[in-house]
């Protein structure tokens, strides 16, 4: 009856999982075709919309948000009561779902409480590319998303629709000495190789993963990058860069965005790309943003 009862839960919790990240399942793919990212708009019109993301920034063209105080980020560091579930979604991504105790972020003038509700990688096939965003024409090998929701909605479903019912804190990867933190999932990746695969896993502080110290970052009011592309998402791009080795970025390379049994088909490159800026703006937290940042980038 326990068991039942367990494989219950995590049936129903890997069907919520794979409704966080855009649930439409085979509706929509990476790949240039007619599910590819130009059509989806086809299928979910709000990829279709005005305020879509990923974006690039150009930092000559950031502005400093007065309203950008600092953020309260201490709760990453809770495990007490907290359940993790780690989980190939669709063959779109890596994702760890969050359970159990709620760890809350505060600050960054996101007004209000946010609740995490997962996180999850963007990657490429090679490490020129991956992230999801660009700053000054750069991409990163790699780009993680931890996805909130507004405390004054009931759950991440009810708020997905709602105008700043999300806000997702971005951070990009840069090749370079080994990521301890980064173990507590790669672990994992042989359980998860397969699309659809998931495991409940022992829960560990989110933010050994992240930068130890968290200078600038940027804002601006965008999309989910995935299905259904609600508008109602505050962005957050950490400039401050995680490192992460050659062979732990090869990890990911190696898992799969295929079912067990079918031919098999790497999962990389599964970016959205950029998107029209239009009318929006880019913010800093940075009270006097340096001028001519980019000039010394080509001193460089
Ligand atoms: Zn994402």
């Amino acid at each position: 009856m326990l068991t039942t009862t367990l494989l219950l839960g995590v049936t129903l919790w890997s069907w919520l999982v794979q409704s966080v990240h855009g649930g439409a399942g085979n509706k929509w793919t990476y790949v240039d075709n007619t599910l590819g990212p130009e059509n989806w708009y086809t299928v979910f019109p709000f990829c279709g919309g005005q305020q879509q993301s990923p974006i690039e920034v150009i930092s000559e063209l950031v502005v400093p948000g007065h309203d950008l105080v600092d953020f309260n980020l201490s709760e990453l560091n809770n495990t007490k009561g907290v359940t993790m579930i780690i989980a190939n979604v669709g063959g779109h991504t890596v994702q760890v779902a969050l359970g159990g105790k709620p760890i809350y972020i505060t600050g960054g003038g996101l007004g209000g409480r946010f609740r995490v509700e997962q996180f999850h990688f963007h990657w490429g096939n090679k490490n020129e590319r991956g992230s999801e965003h660009a700053i000054d024409g750069l991409f990163y090998p790699m780009e993680m998303h931890i996805v909130l929701y507004n405390d004054m909605h009931p759950n991440f479903t009810s708020a997905v629709h709602e105008t700043k019912g999300l806000a997702v804190l971005a951070f990009f990867f840069k090749v370079g000495q080994v990521n301890k933190g980064m173990f507590k999932i790669l672990r994992h990746f042989s359980s998860i190789k397969f699309s659809g695969a998931n495991k409940p896993i022992v829960a560990f502080p989110i933010a050994a993963l992240l930068p130890k110290k968290i200078n600038s970052w940027f804002r601006y009011d965008g999309s989910l990058t995935t299905p259904p592309c609600s508008e109602s998402v505050r962005w957050t791009l950490f400039k401050d860069e995680i490192s992460i080795s050659h062979s732990q970025m090869k990890a990911f390379r190696k898992l799969l965005r295929n079912i067990q049994g079918q031919q098999n088909m790497i999962l990389v490159d599964n970016y959205r790309p950029l998107q029209e800026l239009n009318k929006r703006k880019v913010y800093t937290n940075l009270k006097f943003q340096s001028v001519g940042n980019k000039n010394s980038n080509q001193l460089e």
